[in-house]
Formats: C-alpha cells, sequence, structure tokens
C-alpha cells in the first residue's frame, strides 16, 4: 500500500519543480522579479504560469493567474494545491488568492524560493481567512 505521506512529499516535489521550470517564462522587465506556479487540478493535470508584466503597470498579471485561467478555459474547476516560486519565497497577491477562492478554499498552497525550500504549505483558508465566496452570492 502507498504510504500517504510519501506521495504527499512526492506531489509536492514534483510541484516545486514545476513551478520553478516556469519561472524561466516570465516576462518581468520591470520588476526583475520572476515568478512561477505549478497548479494540481482533480483530474490530475498540472497547469503552469508565469508573471506577465506590461508597460502599464496595471495591466500585468501575476503567475497564479495565468495557471488558474488556463487550467479554468481547459474545463477545470477543482484544485488540489498550488506551487509559486519566486526568489525569496514571496507570497501571492490578494488577487491571486482571490481568484483561486472562487475555486475552493482547501488548494494547498505551496510557497517557495528560488531554491525550492518551502517557505509556507498552507490550505488557502489559512491565507484569506473570512474570504468572499460564492456562497455570499446565494440568497
Ligand atoms: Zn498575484
Amino acid at each position: 500500500m502507498p504510504d500517504p505521506e510519501q506521495s504527499n512529499k512526492e506531489l509536492q516535489k514534483v510541484l516545486i519543480e514545476k513551478a520553478l521550470e516556469a519561472r524561466q517564462w516570465a516576462y518581468a522587465p520591470y520588476s526583475q522579479y520572476p515568478v512561477g506556479a505549478a497548479l494540481l487540478a482533480d483530474s490530475g493535470k498540472i497547469y503552469s504560469g508565469a508573471n506577465i508584466e506590461n508597460a502599464a503597470y496595471p495591466d500585468s498579471i501575476c503567475a497564479e493567474r495565468v495557471a488558474v485561467f488556463t487550467a479554468v478555459h481547459q474545463g477545470e474547476r477543482k484544485f488540489q494545491a498550488i506551487a509559486i516560486a519566486t526568489d525569496n519565497g514571496g507570497m501571492p497577491c490578494g488577487s491571486c488568492r482571490q481568484v483561486l477562492a472562487e475555486f475552493g478554499l482547501d488548494t494547498r498552497m505551496i510557497i517557495v524560493n528560488e531554491k525550492g525550500e518551502v517557505r509556507v504549505d498552507l490550505p488557502l483558508a489559512e491565507l484569506l481567512p473570512m474570504a468572499f465566496t460564492p456562497q455570499e452570492l446565494k440568497r
């Protein structure tokens, strides 16, 4: 029987590798802060993303949202985990937390630095307490 602790570690390792790999596709000429994300959907597929900046700064988009939007566009609606890689293990912004919250607060958030060292490994609910979710719109 597979050891759940072991498969958990292996999953974490794969996602971290993919997030680190995704950083190479970042377009970050302004911040010089490449970010990579790897999102594991319930289907078992992994979707990656990198930040894409723009000379009109607000039109830039984070790696996490690139991954989520790519996955949603492929029909995914449930996510198990996302690994996010930056130079220093920076935390995801509020917009990305909110976009992820749309699809569930159980998504495991694995935040790593450029060496793949884990800074945070927590469910989204803990990174976005009292989140505004689709439930709020139900009357
Ligand atoms: Zn963000």
